[in-house]
Parts: structure tokens; C-alpha cells; sequence
């Protein structure tokens, strides 16, 4: 079986993800996170992708976390709609993380949960991947992927957060 790196952006979309890959892939989690705001968010976010990779019996990797730099790579896009450029910028941030590491340790491929949503567009995430090379071009919220997330993130009891991650999708 290859060898996958799953970019895991929180633990709800990981679930029927993982149910997915883990059928024709060896799969190893990667939390990256650096977009999500307040740090006390951030560490509840990896908290529940730690059970998720207890549940699923999986390797988890947990990448450090750094707001600053994220600020510094979506400059200037503060002010964009959710789903605009920023987000191009912010997934560009998360997989350019994954695809070091996956290159740095041997993975064949790396994907990520990303797409499981609904409000992303996977099309422009695939347009990422591709550029960063080894990435698995999968549309997880295909096969009802987005609501098979929702049933098992309340049969495995996680926490489900109310906005995107970013401090400028935090509703007011
Ligand atoms: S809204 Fe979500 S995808 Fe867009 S920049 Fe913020 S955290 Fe990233």
C-alpha cells in the first residue's frame, strides 16, 4: 500500500476521510493548523484530532503552530470574503506544510480533509495540490462525504467548531 499524509484541518472532516483513504492507502494524520485563531482554538482543534487518531488507530503528526506566519503569508487579504483569495492562500499555506513534510519523510502522496467541505472549493484546492506535486487529487465530499462527517463526529462525541479557523471568519 503507498504511504499517504493526510492533512487534517479539524477532526469532524477527518472522520469520513479517514474512512475513505485508509481503504487503499496506508495513512498517516497531519495536524496543521496555523490559520486558526485563538491559540486556546487551536489547541482544542488538536485535542480532538488526538482522539480521532486513538479511535481510527493511527499515526498522528502534529505540526507547530504559527499565527505569525500565516498573518505574514495572507497579507493584504484580510479584508476578503470567505472563499476568496485568502482562502486560496490559507489552503496554500496548510498543504505547502503537508507536501514538505510528506517529502521529508517518505510519504508517496499527500491529500487533505480540505475538501470534505462544502464552502471549499475543491477545484481550486486540486489547482493547489497539483502545483505542489504528490498530492492525491480526492473530492471528499463526493459519496455524501459532508454529512457522513456530521453523523460520525456525533457518534464519536467531538467537538464541532462555529467558524472556518481564521480570526475573519469568526461571526460577530
Ligand atoms: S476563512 Fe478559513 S479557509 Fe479562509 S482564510 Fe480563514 S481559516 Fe483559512
Amino acid at each position: 500500500m503507498k504511504k499517504l499524509l493526510l492533512h487534517v484541518c479539524c477532526a469532524p472532516c477527518s472522520t469520513h476521510s479517514i474512512e475513505e483513504l485508509k481503504k487503499d492507502y496506508k495513512v498517516t494524520l497531519f495536524f496543521s493548523g496555523s490559520n486558526i485563531y485563538p491559540k486556546e482554538e487551536y489547541e482544542k482543534r488538536l485535542n480532538e484530532a488526538r482522539k480521532i487518531a486513538k479511535i481510527y488507530d493511527l499515526e498522528l503528526v502534529e505540526d507547530s503552530y504559527n499565527h505569525a506566519a500565516w498573518r505574514e503569508f495572507i497579507k493584504g487579504l484580510e479584508a476578503e470574503p470567505e472563499g476568496g483569495r485568502r482562502c486560496e492562500k490559507c489552503f496554500e499555506f496548510n498543504l505547502k506544510r503537508a507536501r514538505d513534510y510528506a517529502e521529508e519523510h517518505g510519504f508517496d502522496l499527500f491529500t487533505t480533509t480540505l475538501t470534505i467541505s462544502p464552502h471549499k472549493n475543491s477545484q481550486k484546492i486540486f489547482s493547489i495540490g497539483r502545483k505542489l506535486g504528490r498530492f492525491l487529487e480526492i473530492d471528499l465530499k463526493k459519496k455524501d462525504g459532508f454529512r457522513r462527517s456530521v453523523e460520525l463526529s456525533k457518534k464519536h462525541g467531538l467537538y464541532r467548531q462555529n467558524y472556518c479557523g481564521c480570526e475573519f471568519s469568526i461571526r460577530k
